[in-house]
């Protein structure tokens, strides 16, 4: 069997356990595993250092995820926007495909804990559906692996999505979004490197939430994939008692930096139901991009998201206080000092033009064009 199959077969799914090995009393869980189930492999057990820290919070079933009644199991409405089955079809350009239900953890804030943990892959005549779909529709140029965790098919299977994939013409990128790397870094073999690199461009977005995840057998294990020649990109949600903090976010921001990860989105929770004991305000969200921006190298600044309970997307949010005015005249700017600057509009003759024309930049004269302190 492969070491990374082996790691996946002890982890920890049974109550009892977590009573070895964790001190939980079983009968505190048993209920919740029914519903939700859990998993905790090798290199995510190894990482909790104590109860109710910020990884055990993670993957530690909590009986408050039974009370909450009031939210729903499908806030973003992806049930309702799959014009196939395991395909979400949301925006112009892209589609997500889940390939499987299976994770190598089990996320408590998961937004898809109504699918999450059933067996199985994706199935043969199921993928054909989606492959025909996707060629009818010639604007998708852009598809998302998820699930579940894609990383977490057999190499033959993965191997066979991506072949499939790319006999569509107009497909220009594949995308995979994984916890793999960081909970399962068994997994990221010389073979899977070798797979990946046939199939370019690939690029991956991995889940990440704190900065004691990026061991170094997680650094040495995105690197691999960095080498294999995929862009890597890091999605992390926003959890109270986890990361709701700027200077844990900026640790992580910098340990993800130095596996070769660039943070791409940092999501508000979602309104998921058994998840809500996780929400932060959105004010927490923006404080943690005050810290970060101009205070610490652009690249370690994701984009701050909400994705619009009722299937709105992915909105971003900046913290309003940067522009602080806009007119024709100019802009009137704070920076991260709370220091105000003022950006002239271009001189374009007195004619009044509707804003975002496109760049006039052209006629502008030299003289006058900086940024002037106020
Ligand atoms: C997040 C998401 C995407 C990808 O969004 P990007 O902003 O391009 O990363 C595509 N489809 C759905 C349904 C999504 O939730």
């Amino acid at each position: 069997m492969d070491d990374w199959k082996k790691a996946l077969a002890q982890s920890v799914v049974k109550p009892k356990d977590l009573a070895a090995h964790l001190g939980v009393d079983p009968k505190d869980i048993e209920e919740i595993v029914g519903d939700y189930p859990m998993r905790i492999t090798p290199t995510v057990l190894a990482t909790i250092k104590a109860k109710g820290d910020a990884i055990w919070k993670q993957v530690v079933p909590d009986p408050a995820e039974m009370e909450d009644f009031e939210a729903e199991d499908d806030p973003l409405e992806e049930d309702l926007m799959s014009p196939v089955p395991h395909l979400v079809h949301r925006y112009p350009d892209r589609v997500l495909l889940m390939v499987t239900n299976q994770c190598p953890i089990y996320c408590r804030f998961c937004t898809r804990k109504r699918l999450v943990g059933k067996p199985g892959f994706l199935k043969k005549g199921e993928l054909d559906r989606a492959i025909a779909y996707l060629r009818e529709h010639t604007e998708v140029r852009d598809v998302i692996l998820s699930g579940g965790d894609p990383l977490l098919l057999p190499d033959h299977l993965l191997e066979r999505v991506l072949k499939a994939l790319r006999s569509i013409p107009h497909l220009e990128l594949i995308r995979i979004g994984s916890r793999v790397p960081g909970s399962l870094p068994q997994r990221i073999t010389p073979q899977l490197c070798e797979i990946v690199k046939q199939y370019h461009p690939i690029y991956m977005n991995l889940h990440f939430n704190h900065p004691d995840e990026l061991t170094p057998e997680v650094k040495a294990a995105c690197g691999m994939l960095a080498d294999a020649g995929v862009p890597l990109g890091a999605q992390t949600v926003l959890l109270r008692g986890v990361n709701d903090d700027p200077e844990i976010m900026k640790r992580l921001m910098h340990q993800l930096l130095l596996a070769r990860v660039k943070p791409y989105y940092l999501y508000q929770a979602d309104l998921t139901k058994g998840t809500n004991h996780f929400r932060t305000t959105v004010e927490t969200g923006m404080e943690i991009i005050r810290a970060l921006q101009g205070h610490t190298s652009g690249m370690a600044v994701p984009h701050f998201v909400i994705d619009a309970p009722g299937g709105g997307g992915k909105i971003p949010i900046l913290p309003p206080e940067y522009l602080v005015h806009l007119d024709e005249d100019g802009a009137i700017l704070r920076n991260y000092e709370n220091k105000t600057f003022r950006y002239p509009q271009p001189d374009n003759g007195g004619r009044r033009e509707l804003p975002m024309v496109g760049a006039r930049r052209a006629a502008d004269s030299c003289g006058d064009g900086g940024y002037e302190d106020l």
